[in-house]
């Protein structure tokens, strides 16, 4: 059974968030202010891993496990075997990597098959002020434990914010070169929790092209049209840049994703203005026929596209660090 939109999108990929803590409060995401984490309120590994199950029969390729961070949560190495076990054919987690350099043999041994880092700047200083941490050297340690192990490709993610780190887009792009991995830029989105996010803020995926590209030519590498990133390589050397460009460029018409928030709801669109609960079908008893139904009634409303352009858009009450990245 395929698991298809009522636009004739395909849906074959899934973040499922695993918890909505952080040892992380990136300034572009988490709020500077204590915020309510009710953990009671998360599924349990064996839901999780149910819905994944009834998903896979549906179609899902493409599982990424992600929070929140989710290597705060306990259990989550095993929950990676499980998902493994249920025969995912692309198995990959998104992480701040403090924790990683420590799990990464874990995490392959359980069957991970590639994973995305988040690093917003090469500068400590302006990584502490960015993050509200110290971790720097723990998150370089964890891109070369990743680099080191067999997970391919390791990908590191940096969300650009003018005024904040734009300034890196040449570094990035040089650290992508001398450590041959995947640099990609990620357009910042009004998906913060203090609700400061402007358009003028937002570094442009043509900009980091045009920046990048004056100083070191780059040529596309074909991508599958899903991909939400735009690729390309160095024409003269080892690395590559990824481009992704929510605002300035939607990607939604080849949309193939659905999230699933640590508490148990279906997401269709990370600006959804609603979320479905999942939960409350998981115990009510259901069998795996109906939870499927469910999740087909739910894929049918998802959105055509994110309204972030429109001039009545407004922000989705849940942020990133609730939805999963
Ligand atoms: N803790 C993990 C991490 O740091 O990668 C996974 C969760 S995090 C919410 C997933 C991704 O969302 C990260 O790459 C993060 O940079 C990105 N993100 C968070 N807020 C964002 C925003 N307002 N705009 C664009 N990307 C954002």
């Amino acid at each position: 059974m395929a698991l298809t939109d009522k636009f004739g999108r395909q849906i074959t990929d899934l973040r499922v968030s695993v918890t909505d803590r952080c040892n992380f409060r990136c300034v572009y995401c988490r709020s500077s202010k204590p915020e309510d984490h009710a953990d009671d309120v998360l599924l349990a590994w064996d839901e999780y891993e149910r819905l994944v199950k009834v998903l896979v029969g549906m179609g899902i390729r493409k599982v990424r496990v992600t929070g929140g961070e989710p290597l705060v949560r306990a259990g989550v190495v095993e929950f990676v075997a499980r998902l493994e076990a249920l025969g995912v054919a692309d198995l990959s987690m998104t992480t701040n990597g403090h924790l990683l350099a420590e799990r990464v043999d874990a995490l392959v041994a359980a069957g991970l098959n590639r994973i995305n880092i988040s690093l917003d700047s090469l500068d400590p200083e302006k990584f502490a002020r960015i993050t509200r941490t110290q971790s720097f050297a723990q998150v370089i340690a964890g891109i070369e434990a990743a680099q080191q192990s067999p997970l391919r490709p390791v990908k590191v993610n940096a969300v650009l914010v003018r005024g904040v780190n734009d300034d890196e887009v040449e570094a990035f792009a040089e650290f992508a070169r001398e450590k041959d991995i995947v640099m990609r830029f990620i357009e910042y989105m009004p998906l913060d929790a203090d609700r400061n996010w402007t358009r003028d803020q937002v570094v442009t995926a043509a900009e980091v092209h045009r920046r990048i590209s004056t100083k070191w030519p780059l040529m596309p590498v074909v991508h599958e049209r899903s991909e939400t990133a735009r690729r390309y390589r160095f024409v003269d050397g080892g690395g590559e840049i990824g481009l992704i460009a929510p605002v300035s460029q939607p990607f939604c018409g080849h949309c193939s994703r659905i999230r699933i928030t640590a508490d148990g709801k279906m997401r269709t669109c990370l600006f959804s203005k609603e979320d479905h609960d999942l939960k409350a079908v998981l115990r009510s008893g259901a069998g795996d026929r109906e939870i499927g139904d469910a999740i087909q009634a739910i894929v049918d409303k998802k959105e055509k596209s994110h309204r972030i352009n429109e001039p009545d858009f407004i922000p989705p009450s849940r942020t990133m660090v609730y939805i999963g990245g």
